[in-house]
């Protein structure tokens, strides 16, 4: 195996400590499972570098099973570590680039919300709004869990975890409350600088 370096768990930012209708009990909660991604990542990359590769089998081997939970770990990284950038905002209508894409792609800043809340409220796990590089537009895709359903060059740019750890303790069931709080924190200063720094065409 390639050598590996060990990541580090970014810090929770403080502003998320002080977002509106998400409790700090919660964010904080949230961030150490994180952390916890972040060790199984490691983990599971060291075990790697000493795994017999001769014993490689599709029902079940160590390369198996670790391969396919690192999937399970790099997932929950990712959208993590997206879910606690664009979070600690304003909220309302996103503003500059991301508003151009939006507009161009759902037709409405309105049409854009109300798809990718069906989307939230119909996935297992995640909701997110990604920029498919192959087909030039902007589509608010269903993920299952950390590491489905990915689209290869597609690069995300609102990412929503409706997994119920992140909103159980604040609203129980009632997840369409806590999408509604996950809107009016979102910084769209962050997720337009994504789309200049991944260098999105808008
Ligand atoms: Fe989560």
């Amino acid at each position: 195996m390639p050598p590996f370096e060990e990541i580090s768990a970014r810090p929770l930012d403080p502003r998320l400590l002080q977002l509106s209708g998400i409790s700090r009990a919660s964010v904080e909660a949230h961030h150490r499972l994180y952390q916890g991604y972040v060790a199984k990542r490691n983990e599971i990359l060291a075990l790697l570098d000493g795994v017999d590769l001769q014993k490689a089998n599709q029902v079940f081997s160590d390369v198996r099973a670790l391969k396919l939970d690192l999937t399970f770990a790099i997932g929950g990284i990712k959208n993590h570590e997206i879910y606690f950038a664009h979070l600690g905002g304003g909220g309302g209508d996103p503003d500059g680039a991301f508003r151009v894409l939006v507009e161009r792609d759902f037709g409405s800043v309105d049409a854009w919300r109300s798809d990718l809340r069906a989307t939230a409220m119909a996935a297992r796990g995640w909701a997110w709004t990604a920029y498919d590089r192959d087909e030039g537009r902007l589509f608010n895709y269903l993920g299952d869990a950390q590491n489905t359903f990915p689209v290869w060059n597609a690069t995300p740019l609102v990412a929503l975890d409706v997994y119920e750890h992140a909103y159980f303790l604040d609203y129980q069931t009632d997840r369409a409350s806590y999408v509604d709080a996950f809107f009016e924190n979102l910084d769209w200063d962050a997720v337009n600088g994504w789309i200049a720094s991944y260098s999105i065409p808008s």
